[in-house]
């Protein structure tokens, strides 16, 4: 019985009114159905499948990935440094997973709107934690200044995570996690300057992480290349699937910087100017 309800796929008008976000996205949509039926989804083919696969693939991967290439042994009291970019790295991948797997719930859109919110924690997890071994570092030689901007940076993030928690739409979203990206800009200018400490290769890797989440926005936002042919891409290679591939990469290059940037603390390589 299950697996024929879960197989009986849905149009875009005819699927419930609170999955109905892409009018570009024209079949493929899961019937509501209980817990089981939508972890049962994992093994038929429907339009977020890939967008779970994605997500979900990187998750395993990186749970293996991030133990073995983490410094910890070098690290010392920098564990937490260790820790924090862990959840950086994990929670918007487990997030995303959740909210595309049980989005479907027959729980409505009182469960959908609790799991965007699960979504959008985790996005804001990965721009809040996920900064501060770059601030740490970049701000290695001044120790106040570096409280200062770690204060700032948590206040900014509470206030884009409201802004997210609280977006009627996917443009105000982006806009509420724009205002952190902006901040990063500040200090990625200041170690460009060289007014900054910071392992030297860790610095594009920061650059290419934020371009590559803006842009996966953007795509988002844009509803592209589906717009362009609508019902052409509602099971593969539509907006959302190309913005979860650029968040992966994305977090890969996070993950690169912050490895380079915690040896380089662990080892202390950095003569500060007052020394
Ligand atoms: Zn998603």
């Amino acid at each position: 019985m299950a697996r024929k309800t879960g197989r009986r796929l849905l149009s875009w008008a005819n699927s419930p009114c609170h999955l109905q976000f892409n009018p570009f996205v024209l079949t493929g949509y899961r019937p509501t159905s209980g817990t089981l039926g939508c972890v049962y989804s994992l093994f038929y083919l429907h339009n977020e499948l890939g967008n779970i696969y994605i997500h979900g693939m990187a998750l395993m991967t990186l749970l293996v990935l991030l133990p073995l290439t983490i410094p910890w042994g070098q690290l010392g009291w920098g564990s937490w440094l260790g820790g924090t970019h862990c959840l950086a790295c994990l929670a918007p991948l487990a997030g995303s997973v959740l909210y595309h797997l049980f989005m479907c719930h027959h729980g409505g859109s009182r469960v959908y709107t609790r799991l965007l919110a699960l979504d959008m924690c985790g996005v804001w997890l990965a721009n809040s934690l996920g900064a501060l071994p770059m601030i740490h570092c970049t701000l290695a030689c001044w120790p106040r200044l570096r409280l200062l901007a770690l204060v700032a940076h948590a206040f900014l993030s509470t206030i884009a995570g409201w802004q997210a928690l609280t977006a009627r739409s996917t443009v105000a979203r982006l806009r509420a996690f724009g205002w952190q990206a902006t901040a990063h800009l500040l200090v990625f200018a200041v170690r460009g300057m060289g007014l900054g400490t910071g392992a030297p290769g860790s610095l594009p890797c920061y650059l290419r992480t934020e371009a590559l989440a803006l842009l996966g926005g953007l795509v988002n936002v844009a509803r592209l290349p589906e717009r362009w042919k609508p019902g052409a891409f509602d099971y593969w290679c539509n907006s959302h699937q190309i913005m979860h591939l650029l968040s992966v990469i994305s977090i890969l290059q996070l993950h690169a910087g912050v490895v380079l940037d915690l040896i380089w603390a662990a080892h202390h390589a950095y003569a500060c100017p007052a020394d």
